[in-house]
């Protein structure tokens, strides 16, 4: 097996590690899977090989998607309640096996332990109590139509087989973001998780199984997006694609909808976020505020706030507070003792942030702190230090594209009217802040800048209950809160005649 950092794992992690290759999960069964191919998870702040996993091919979909479809008038006609308790049992289970849960998702992640631990694990389980919540709850109306003789009434039905695509910067997370409202629906799932990073859902299967899941409701297949997710978008039999990640596969996942069988497709993608810091604002927490809206996951965040707007008068001195917070920020790897940022996902994001960085500079933006060089314990990984950009010309590519590393943008504004133009000018419009005491120019900004959640005097705040996602590039459909269950059901309107 491999090498793994120096930290007391729990002795159920080393377990899980050494079933090398881990399989596929169809019909509750784990099986060996057509390809013959493996594909290795890395640790990414040393670049070693934690697990080789096999690789789905299209007849595994195909396999899958027969399981799925087969388990799917079982499932969408058990007691909705019944449903409602399969998903608390396994939410209790995630809990019995948070510390494995959160050593995996560091390990194949990078993240720090303690945000895995405090962060993603108790929120993990938090959503799909909340989601579970909803099974017993998902009703329909009775019509008031002009007929004189008719009931009409809707019924909220599944959609049938979901395919749930996710990215690996909030791994297990996002399995349970569309598993929840999925499954409580009483949709059939096939859950493909990043190629990056799969140990967290690999586990999750079991405990999947342990919850008293029928067989088939849930599958996982592990693959990259070609061919795996690609085979699921195309696939004629899969209902519904739930997919986060950047914005180009979405557009893929969408056209590739359009040419099979109309799919429904939910997608939740990338931004830009603008973060505002009014003159008026409580400076000290909005300077915070800045910091940990784009350093606290090293940037690889689909919300981080990357572009600071700060009103001109009191720019200098957010700039120099962000700057100094910013640089006592400790780069290590996700079990030092004393960790903020961690390293990226992979050497290919690395190398892709950096040569942002690169062309940022030459193309007229000022790098204030950060930058390349790092000290030589880091240099196996795939490290970067925060980089703090001060810059003018919002058409430079790096206040345009999602970077998904840890650089933030910092600029200069002067008024409402500047500010609301600039923060609506990219393609994306996932998330927004503004910081300031005045309550009517929170809330002018707060109506007028283009995104799907705006938090006013704080930023980055998620919650089950809140709906979440984006506007113009960065997808559509709403997760969590009520919204999440219209994702995954269709209405039927049913006419009855009282003649
Ligand atoms: P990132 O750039 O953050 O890795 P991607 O959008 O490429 O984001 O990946 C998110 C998820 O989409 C991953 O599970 C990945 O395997 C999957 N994916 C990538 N390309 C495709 C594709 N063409 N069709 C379906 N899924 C894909």
């Amino acid at each position: 097996m491999t090498s793994l950092p120096d930290y007391n794992f729990q002795p159920a992690t080393i377990k899980f590690l050494e079933q090398s290759p881990k399989k596929l999960f169809i019909n509750n069964e784990w099986v060996e899977g057509n390809s013959g191919e493996t594909f290795a998870t890395r640790n990414p702040a040393s670049g070693a090989v934690l697990a080789e996993v096999t690789l789905a091919n299209a007849a595994d979909v195909d396999a899958a998607v027969a399981a799925a479809q087969a388990a799917f008038p079982g499932w969408s006609q058990t007691i909705a309640a019944e449903r409602g308790e399969r998903l608390f049992k396994l939410a209790a289970l995630i809990d019995e096996h948070a510390d494995v849960l959160a050593e995996l998702e560091t390990l194949d992640n990078g993240k720090p332990i303690r945000v895995a631990r405090r962060g993603d694990l108790p929120y993990v389980t938090k959503h799909l109590r909340y989601q579970a919540g909803w099974a017993d709850k998902i009703e329909g109306s009775t019509v008031p139509v002009t007929f004189p003789d008719q009931l009409v009434y809707t019924r909220r039905e599944p959609l049938g087989v979901v395919g749930a695509i996710i990215p690996w910067n909030f791994p297990l997370l996002m399995a349970i973001w569309k598993l929840g409202p999925a499954l409580a629906a009483g949709n059939t799932l096939i859950l493909k998780p990043a190629e990056q990073t799969p140990l967290t859902a690999l586990y999750l299967a079991d405990l999947v199984r342990e919850a008293g899941f029928p067989p088939g409701v849930v599958n996982i297949l592990t693959g990259p997006g070609l061919p795996t997710g690609a085979a699921m978008a195309a696939h004629p039999h899969i209902a519904k694609i739930a997919f986060t990640g950047s914005t180009s596969t979405g557009a893929r996942i969408m056209e590739a909808a359009a040419k099979s069988n109309l799919k429904r497709v939910s997608l939740e993608l990338g931004g830009k976020s603008p973060n505002v810091v009014f003159a008026d604002a409580d400076l000290s927490a909005a300077i915070r505020g800045a910091q940990w809206a784009v350093f606290s996951t090293a940037g690889q965040e689909c919300v981080a706030g990357t572009r600071l707007f700060v009103e001109r008068k009191v720019f200098n001195e957010v700039l120099e507070g962000l700057t100094a917070n910013v640089e006592k920020m400790v780069v290590d790897h996700g079990f030092a003792e004393k960790v903020h940022v961690g390293p990226l996902i992979s050497a290919e994001q690395l190398e892709r942030v950096a040569g942002y960085i690169t062309e940022g500079q030459q193309a007229g933006a000022e790098i204030v702190t950060g930058g390349q060089g790092l000290s030589a314990e880091l240099k196996g990984g795939y490290f970067l230090k925060p980089t703090v950009f001060s810059y003018q010309d919002d058409s430079l590519r790096l206040v345009q594209e999602e970077i998904f590393g840890p650089v933030a943008a910092v600029t200069a504004f002067d008024d409402e009217d500047e500010l609301i133009a600039r923060s609506n000018a990219t393609q994306y419009g996932l998330a927004a802040g503004v910081w300031t005491r005045d309550v009517g120019k929170a809330h002018r900004y707060a109506h007028a800048v283009q995104a799907g959640t705006v938090w006013i005097n704080g930023y980055g705040m998620i919650d089950p209950a809140a709906p979440f996602g984006g506007y113009k590039m960065s997808g559509f459909g709403r997760e969590m809160g009520k919204e999440a269950i219209d994702l995954y059901t269709q209405v039927k309107t049913v006419w009855v005649s009282t003649q």
